[in-house]
């Protein structure tokens, strides 16, 4: 179960049953039922999702002028109820070509992302050359467009008009040429040295819905959107080159001018993505699980981090295990992961059955890289590889979701999790042992969305983020909010929330209110309210305690409470009042109220007060005003070591989410 082998190829150790079945299946697919649009016949297994955008594609790759030279038959079924009269694709190297585009426009304001200077050479480009569309010729009426700005420079979409409109239901044959230049790596793409990491690589159609294409341009801060179908893809590297892809080899050739050429296949996933490194070390182990398929796990790793495979497949299972346990299974029978090159760049990326990871020369344990890292791009097969929302305008709902659901996967393996950080340009760990990071604050990036927790309204497109605070709205918030229902639900409900829109969704495009709708429906109440406060409002929420006294009246004490919203954001909280005699008193407040005054007339005084105590809301954006205590309990000394160890530790976790 933990084996672990060196060889030249996953394939040629698969089982061979494995290997027969996806040999049916690419014999089966690659003929007429793609075609016809009609999988399924001939024994072969009912696909999972529509397979309404399928690839065939073959390129080859130059290394020495970083030159890709590639053709694509795209089999494109009109799936909506409006016929097409133009068709649309991403270009998304355009956006590298030089810095007018609106990707580098907006990068620009993202001062965090230290542009290097780049020569000519480090740019990127990807030219049609040519495009037919059911035979005919269109390359002369291809022109780009802008759909979500007025920049003339941005060329990352491209339309191209119809002789004769697409009808509903109708398939199409487009053939694409094109011909790109792998750019220094910009935003995980590209090449560093004799390493090469090729992404959003060919031209690559819009979603077409009954409103017309969502194409959006490619935007600095956030990602992809596309269709589902069949990938078939051959790659030509240098002979011999160790390669990693979407899917799984199905062939290989040894050419005679010394190149290789692969051949992997794929179905059911909306991209593909590639890499190749004559310096990959190859390990290949297997996740097992009584309830749950296997999944042959393919690592592709740095020879100087060949120690670490191990880390790498126990992360992978971590998530395979838990998310496959809470969400849904992983049906693929296969995931790759790749271990990129040191300064690529390239790290901490999902892809379909393939992501990268990222760690460091030295990663003792207890440091959570690779784990952190690995545990959440695996997660995102599930959302965004298999639940696949438009993360041009809902980043949130991959994004977010996947941060919330990595935290709760971390939490159950690595605990306790400590603080590590890393000094001198990263390069030297320090793991604080005694200072436990915990999933709910730290897991759920509490630090960033107090920061920037005003900065955007999260039903905003997320394409229109301020891009150097959107992070914290698309990930934090959304975990925080999501850990806030399931403290406040309970577990088994958003446990049952969360695994129906994956079973829901899955294979299909949701959009925020199919979520709402499933919370609400799972949850048996509306919780509509709650997605204003959270969703539909960049309002902050801070309820605490304004005043406590107790004050002898006659033979009683008489204790006022005064608890405060000093938010704008509502929220149902407790609160608690202990007496000198150990009674506790809980109060349900609904929290929409300024404030509100509770008075008890007792023979004891009161100790102390706490607005929420079991810190159901996540959001609090101040915690430390939750509560007020009459009398110390400990002496003056532990007072005052206690504070210098909150500053201390304040400052540590300052510093780690300033690195995060
Ligand atoms: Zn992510």
């Amino acid at each position: 179960m933990h084996a672990v082998s060196e060889t030249l190829g996953g394939w040629y150790t698969m089982p061979r049953m494995r290997r027969a079945l996806l040999l049916t299946a690419a014999a089966v697919l690659s003929g007429a039922a793609i075609v016809s649009g009609q999988p399924g016949r001939s024994g072969a297994p009912a696909p999972l999702s529509p397979r309404n955008a399928s690839y065939t594609i073959t390129a080859r790759l130059d290394p020495a002028t970083r030159t890709i030279t590639g053709a694509e038959t795209i089999t494109w079924r009109n799936i909506t109820t409006v016929a097409a009269a133009e068709l649309q694709f991403h270009l998304y190297w355009n956006a590298w070509k030089d810095n007018r585009s609106t990707f580098m426009r907006e990068r620009a304001l993202a001062p965090s992302d230290g542009d290097r200077r780049r020569t000519a050479d480090d740019w990127a480009r990807i030219d049609v050359t040519a495009i037919k569309v059911g035979g005919d010729d269109r390359t002369a009426a291809k022109r780009f467009i802008t759909p979500d700005d007025d920049n003339a420079d941005d060329q990352t979409v491209m339309a191209v008009p119809l002789a004769q409109p697409i009808a509903p239901g109708m398939t199409a044959t487009i053939e694409v040429e094109w011909r790109a230049h792998v750019p220094r790596p910009f935003a995980r793409t590209g090449a560093i040295g004799d390493f090469f990491f090729i992404v959003q690589w060919f031209p690559k159609l819009g979603v077409l819905q009954d409103e017309g294409w969502n194409c959006h341009q490619f935007h600095a801060s956030t990602e992809f959107f596309s269709d589902f179908g069949v990938y078939d893809v051959s790659l030509t590297v240098p002979g011999k080159w160790p390669l990693g892809a979407t899917g799984v080899e199905i062939k290989r050739f040894e050419n005679t001018d010394g190149t290789t050429t692969y051949r992997y296949y794929q179905e059911d996933v909306h991209d593909f993505a590639w890499t190749t490194s004559p310096n990959y070390l190859e390990r290949t182990a297997r996740f097992e699980h009584p309830r749950l398929p296997p999944v042959e796990m393919r690592l592709l790793l740095q020879p100087e981090h060949a120690a670490q495979a191990e880390r790498h497949f126990d992360a992978t299972r971590t998530t395979l295990r838990y998310y496959g346990e809470w969400f849904g299974a992983y049906p693929y029978g296969h995931i790759t992961i790749i271990d990129p090159a040191y300064q690529s760049g390239a790290g901490g990326m999902e892809y379909p059955t393939l992501f990268t990871a990222g760690t460091r020369w030295i990663a003792p344990r207890g440091v959570t890289t690779p784990e952190g890292v690995t545990v959440h791009e695996a997660g995102h097969q599930f959302w965004y590889g298999m639940v696949a929302n438009n993360e041009f305008e809902d980043a949130w709902m991959d994004e977010g979701l996947n941060t919330y659901s990595t935290a709760r996967a971390i939490a159950q393996v690595y605990d306790p999790n400590v603080l590590a950080l890393r000094y001198f340009g990263g390069f030297v760990p320090w793991v604080f042992r005694d200072v436990v990071l915990s999933r709910e604050t730290e897991g759920n990036r509490l630090p960033g969305y107090r920061r920037d927790a005003e900065s955007d309204t999260p039903s905003t497109p997320s394409f229109r983020y301020f891009p150097a605070t959107g992070g914290s709205i698309t990930y934090d918030k959304t975990a925080l909010w999501l850990n806030t229902l399931e403290r406040w639900l309970g577990w088994p409900v958003m446990q049952r929330i969360m695994s129906t829109h994956f079973e829901r969704w899955k294979f299909r495009h949701p959009k925020p209110n199919d979520f709402f709708d499933v919370a609400t429906e799972v949850a048996g109440r509306d919780l509509g309210p709650f997605f204003d406060q959270v969703y539909r409002s960049s309002n902050v929420f801070d309820y605490g305690v304004q005043d406590l006294k107790s004050e002898r009246d006659g033979g009683q004490y008489r204790t006022t409470l005064a608890v405060r919203r000093y938010g704008e954001a509502i929220f149902p909280v407790d609160v608690a009042v202990t007496f000198s005699n150990g009674e506790h008193v809980t109060e349900h407040w609904d929290g929409t109220d300024r404030w509100k005054l509770y008075t008890y007339d007792r023979p004891f005084p009161a100790l102390s007060a706490q607005v929420d105590p079991d810190r159901v809301l996540l959001l609090d954006v101040t915690y430390t005003n939750n509560s007020k205590t009459l009398e110390p309990k400990g002496g003056s000394a532990a007072t005052k070591w206690s504070l210098k160890w909150m500053v201390w530790l304040q400052d540590c976790l300052l510093s780690w989410a300033a690195l995060v």
